[in-house]
């Protein structure tokens, strides 16, 4: 696969890899596109809030993209979570040059309490109660403008192991992305983390091509190098399954790439 665009590095405290170690495996793995996707969150005091030198983050991106210049199109991203309670500090980072910004869901509440998504389940959170706090928030966020892409939409299966939506609540949620021309970013994280699908797989790019949808970005989430580009393949599979297109995006716009190349670095003369 020839792009993953969500990739994190050392400006996420929860990641292993800088944006050069990112980039020498996106090249050994002769991908042509790669977003850094870092956290910006501020869900709890436990989840140090990332990504608060954006200048040095955009000083070491410029560094890279010289380095890499015709080799690798490095685009400018962030990971934003929960975009739907932060909407001033939204405004503050669209005016530095991102390519793309993700809205992600981290984080959930209840009239009873708060949680991270990826520890509800251990924390004694139902599947029910995580999914209800979860899809009413999503479908907050599915009504902003200014997010490119909705990262990980179904992000409980990865601990649940199981889907759970509400018909009539899905239809609004896609309804409403297609609406603000934001898009879904197909995630392969929960393959790697013990579970059995992409996020989102067949079921809900279903109701976003019934919504309308048509385009999708590919991300492997990953923290380490090793993690890059992980099962991307599947998801672009999966993606042409279902007629839906895959895209790029820079400066906020979408760049429509073919499925499996076009092969974007000559084979060597004795291949
Ligand atoms: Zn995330
Ligand atoms: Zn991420």
């Amino acid at each position: 696969m020839n792009m993953d665009l969500h990739v994190h590095s050392t400006f996420s405290s929860d990641a292993r890899a800088s944006m050069q170690q990112q980039c020498e495996r996106a090249v050994q793995l002769g991908m042509r596109y790669l977003c850094f996707t870092d956290h910006m969150d501020w869900f709890t005091h436990d989840r140090p809030v990332c990504f608060e030198g954006l200048d040095g983050y955009f000083r070491e991106l410029e560094r890279v993209r010289k380095a890499f210049a015709g080799r690798l199109v490095i685009l400018a991203g962030a990971e934003f979570g929960e975009p739907h309670r932060h909407e001033k500090k939204l405004e503050q980072l669209l005016q530095y040059p991102f390519d793309m910004v993700m809205g992600s869901l981290h984080g959930i509440a209840d009239a009873q309490g708060t949680a991270l998504v990826h520890t509800a389940k251990a924390n004694g959170w139902s599947l029910e109660r995580t999914y209800r706090a979860y899809w009413k928030e999503m479908e907050i966020i599915s009504q902003m403008d200014g997010l490119d892409v909705i990262g990980h939409l179904d992000l409980p299966v990865r601990s649940y192991h199981e889907l759970c939506v509400e018909d009539a609540q899905m239809h609004r949620i896609m309804q409403n992305l297609c609406k603000h021309h934001t898009l879904l970013e197909m995630n392969t994280s929960a393959l790697r983390k013990g579970g059995f699908t992409l996020m989102p797989d067949l079921p809900l790019l279903s109701y976003y091509k019934e919504a309308g949808g048509t385009h999708v970005t590919l991300g492997s989430d990953a923290h380490t190098v090793w993690e890059l580009g992980n099962d991307l393949n599947r998801a672009a599979q999966t993606a042409d399954l279902c007629g839906l297109k895959l895209c790029y995006i820079q400066q906020h716009q979408r760049r429509e790439v073919e499925m499996f190349g076009p092969a974007t670095f000559a084979m060597p003369s004795n291949f």
